[in-house]
């Protein structure tokens, strides 16, 4: 790519953050973009294009996704550390410690990297990246940016490299935006990894599926222009669209018991998306569509809207036959609902940042911005990572016990920390901040009030009612402490008072 070209995609970038951002942060995203140019000067990627390409189209995904200054300006230096000879410090110099930060988590989670480990190790470093991640959203999300350009461009590395980085994105980012609810970027990263991973496969189901997506797609859009008619007779304004599986999850589906690869047993490899303005009018499309086309007798409708996915997902999901009997799903959301199932984590980012300015939730509701707090989707992580720990698919013959004895304890602000088991409220404190040690009168668990020796477990909310003076750390703590920390700090002030 000429520089010309980089030139003109930046101005492009420009010009979709320009929408969203003030005129003194869109300043700071170019001297972000101007730092990264020089920092990079002469570096290539494996491909042979210059490697600015890398860190802008980590910051286009960025400004797609709406972040904030922040995030894109960590986006555009994000491998600055890593691949130059600058250093953190240069980093908050000239940009500051939010940008620092970031940037610095980014690299943390990139070191961290799960070479065909045993399966303990992967659980390990999955526990690691965790703990990273979870201070700071942002760091997810331009990991998972920087994950979906290296996919794109994985052609270029070698052999070994492209089946490593493919089958991490399978095992660790595909499933990350899942739990985020980041629906878009999900299927997408499947994809690009799908024909590293298993080739063969993916050639056989790219093959056989043509076939069938062809025959479908006459039929949705058959499909799309009656019930066009059929809504606007209603009054309802609607958007409608195609949307066919994507090639993995159709693949994961064939595989499944009771399918057998049978095509026609896969129900909703074409959806048809109905994308309307209200939650009442989405159960109005649902009476027309069954008007239309007759709904499949027991699989029939699920109703997200009243009973959410655990990740937030909302929509009425009903399968009805097409013109021709085949099975076709429809799906009928708002277009709020529509953002969070793409954009999930990213809205809830949004979310707190908008609210820093002040904007209230009422407000952000109609925005279509799901209020929730840094916990739920903390805690959201957490116990993806344990249900991976658990699952059979992973750790099928390993007697692995290293992870139970790991607590993660959270703040109620969301902050999480990893305890050793028998950890207790005074152990957090420790852990925190040494200071806050001094400052214990008491402590809450989940919200309710507790004794200071109580044992935490993992998901716990825990927090240190202070006292409005330092004081001396009690001695007997030491009879139920089980943290280096903790017993290392006690002991410190009671040997002041010996001596
Ligand atoms: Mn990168």
């Amino acid at each position: 790519m000429t520089e010309k070209g980089l030139e003109s995609q930046f101005s492009s970038l420009l010009k979709e953050a320009k929408v969203y951002l003030k005129n003194k942060d869109i300043k700071t995203v170019v001297s972000a973009w101007d730092f990264a140019k020089s920092a990079h000067a002469g570096q290539k990627r494996l491909s042979g294009d210059p490697y600015i390409i890398h860190p802008l189209e980590v910051a286009k995904t960025l400004v797609h996704w709406k972040l904030d200054r922040t995030s894109i300006v960590a986006g555009l230096l994000h491998d600055v550390i890593e691949d130059t000879e600058y250093k953190e410090k240069d980093i908050e110099k000239k940009f500051g410690k939010p940008v620092a930060n970031l940037v610095n988590g980014v690299t943390k989670v990139t070191s961290l990297r799960l070479k065909g480990s045993r399966e303990e190790v992967f659980i390990e470093t999955l526990r690691k990246m965790i703990l990273v991640m979870a201070k700071d959203l942002r760091v997810v999300l331009i990991k998972l940016a920087d994950r979906l350009h290296n996919m794109k461009t994985l052609g270029a590395l070698p052999i070994d490299k492209q089946r490593e980085n493919a089958l991490e994105t399978l095992e660790i980012y595909a499933p990350l935006s899942e739990r985020l609810g980041i629906g878009e970027i999900k299927g997408r990263l499947e994809d690009l990894a799908f024909p590293y991973v298993y080739p063969k496969e993916f050639e056989r189901i790219n093959k056989l599926s043509k076939r069938y997506y062809e025959q479908s797609q006459n039929t949705v859009e058959k499909m799309q222009q009656r019930l066009t008619k059929e809504l606007e007779k209603n009054g309802i304004k609607a958007k409608i669209t195609g949307r066919r599986k994507h090639l993995y999850s159709l693949w994961r589906k064939l595989e499944r018991k009771g399918i057998g690869g049978d095509f026609e047993k896969v129900q909703d490899i074409i959806a048809l998306r109905i994308i309307v303005n209200t939650d009442p009018d989405c159960y109005g499309v649902l009476g027309i569509v069954h008007a239309i086309y007759k709904p499949v007798p027991k699989i029939g409708v699920s109703d997200f809207i009243a009973l959410p996915k655990p990740n937030g997902y909302q929509s009425i999901h009903t399968k009805v036959f097409s013109p021709n009997s085949h099975i076709v799903e429809v799906q009928i959301r708002t277009h709020a609902m529509h953002d969070q199932a793409e954009h999930g984590a990213c809205a809830h980012w949004m979310y707190s940042s908008e609210k820093n300015k002040g904007v209230s939730d009422r407000e952000l509701e109609d925005k279509g911005i799901k209020v929730g707090s840094k916990l739920s989707w903390v805690k959201e992580l957490v116990r993806w990572q344990d249900e991976l720990a658990d699952s059979k698919e992973f750790l099928e013959a390993v007697k692995f016990d290293a992870l139970n004895h790991r607590n993660f304890i959270f703040s109620p602000k969301g902050d999480v920390y990893d305890l050793p088991q028998g950890a207790t409220p005074v152990d957090f404190a420790f852990v925190v901040h040494t200071g806050l040690g001094k400052y214990i009168r008491g402590a809450t668990v989940n919200d309710k009030i507790v004794s200071l020796d109580q044992k935490l477990f993992s998901g716990d909310v825990v927090e240190i009612i202070k006292s409005k003076e330092a004081r001396r750390p009690n001695r007997d703590w030491l009879e139920f402490v089980v943290t280096t920390v903790a017993r290392r700090e006690i002991l410190k002030e009671a040997r002041k008072i010996n001596n």
